[in-house]
C-alpha cells in the first residue's frame, strides 16, 4: 500500500535541501546581477518566480550570507542545516572565533545557545579574573548613604567578603553518600534558599529548573550541599556541554569557555546521558 505520509517527508526533506541550495547561490546572483541578464526586474522576482522564496527570505539571506561569506565553518553549517541556523550566531561570529560558532550550533539547543549568546555578549570568554568591574544596586536613601561612606574604608573589600561569609546563618546539612540519585529534602531546600529558587549563574534571573551536582553525582555518589546548586535549563545545559570553568567554585566566580576540557572525567560523564539526567 501507498504510504502518502513518508512519501511527503521524503519530498518535504528534498525540497527543503535544494531550497537551502537556491539560498546560498543568491549572493552571488545578485553580485553579477544575474537576475538582469536574464530580464528580471528584479532579484526578488528572479527568486520568487523560479524557487517560489518570498522579498523578506531574499532579504534575510543577503543579510545572513554577507556576514558569514568569509567564514568556511558557517558556511559548512549553512549548508547542512540552512541559513536559519546560523542566523543568532551571524552577527557575534568574527573569523576567529567562526569554528566555535559552528560547534555551539552543532551541540546546542537553540535556547541553550541564545543563553550562550547572551553570557558571551556580556561578559566574553573568561575574563581576566583581576579586572574590576562595576556593580548595581539599589538601596533606600539612607541605607545608600551608609554603604557610600563604608565604601571609602581602605579594608572595604575585605569586610564586605567577610561579612557575605558569615551572614549565611541557615545551618547546613551533613553531605550524604549514597547509592540514591534523589537528593535529600534538606539539602534541596537549603540549596534553594541560598538564591531564593532562581538560577544561580550570576547573571541568570531564571527560576531554577534542576539542582545541579557541580562534581558529577554519578563520579562520586554524593550529595554535598556545597556541590549542588540550582539552575535554569540552559545554564545547566552550559555545565553539562563542559562550557563553565571552574564550575566548583561559587557560581558567582563562574566564566564562560569557548571549549569543554576534555580531559576532565566529567566530560566523559557528560556525554552519557543517564549521567545527564541525574544532576
Ligand atoms: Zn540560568
Ligand atoms: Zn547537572
Amino acid at each position: 500500500m501507498r504510504n502518502i505520509h513518508a512519501e511527503f517527508v521524503k519530498y518535504g526533506k528534498n525540497a527543503k535541501y535544494w531550497l537551502r541550495r537556491c539560498e546560498m547561490l543568491l549572493p552571488e546572483i545578485a553580485k553579477q546581477e544575474i537576475w538582469k541578464k536574464k530580464r528580471f526586474t528584479s532579484i526578488y522576482e528572479y527568486a520568487a518566480k523560479l524557487a517560489g522564496m518570498n522579498h523578506e527570505k531574499v532579504n534575510n539571506c543577503l543579510r545572513i550570507m554577507k556576514h558569514i561569506e568569509d567564514k568556511p565553518e558557517l558556511l559548512q553549517v549553512a549548508r547542512e542545516k540552512g541559513l536559519g541556523a546560523v542566523r543568532p550566531v551571524a552577527v557575534i561570529a568574527t573569523k576567529e572565533t567562526a569554528k566555535l560558532w559552528a560547534e555551539k550550533i552543532e551541540v546546542m539547543s537553540k535556547h541553550t545557545l541564545e543563553t550562550y549568546i547572551k553570557d558571551y555578549k556580556k561578559e566574553g570568554i573568561c575574563p581576566g579574573a583581576d579586572q574590576q568591574q562595576e556593580v548595581t544596586i539599589k538601596l533606600t536613601p539612607k541605607l545608600a548613604k551608609k554603604f557610600e561612606a563604608f565604601k571609602k574604608r581602605a579594608d572595604f573589600e575585605t569586610l564586605l567578603e567577610k561579612f557575605m561569609d558569615e551572614v549565611e546563618t541557615q545551618p547546613k546539612p551533613e553531605p550524604v553518600k549514597t547509592e540514591s540519585p534523589y537528593i535529600p529534602v534538606a539539602i534541596k531546600k537549603y540549596v534553594a534558599t541560598k538564591t531564593n529558587g532562581i538560577c544561580a549563574h550570576p547573571d541568570c534571573n531564571k527560576p531554577a529548573e534542576v539542582f545541579h551536582h557541580t562534581k558529577r553525582f554519578s563520579l562520586n555518589h554524593e550529595h554535598n550541599p556545597d556541590q549542588i546548586t540550582p539552575l535554569c535549563k540552559a545554564h545547566h545545559d552550559l555545565c553539562h556541554l563542559g562550557l563553565i570553568a571552574n564550575e566548583e567554585s561559587q557560581p558567582y566566580e563562574w566564566q564562560l569557555l569557548a571549549f569543554p576540557d576534555t580531559t576532565n572525567p566529567k566530560y566523559e560523564v557528560d556525554q552519557l546521558v543517564q549521567a545527564y539526567k541525574t544532576g
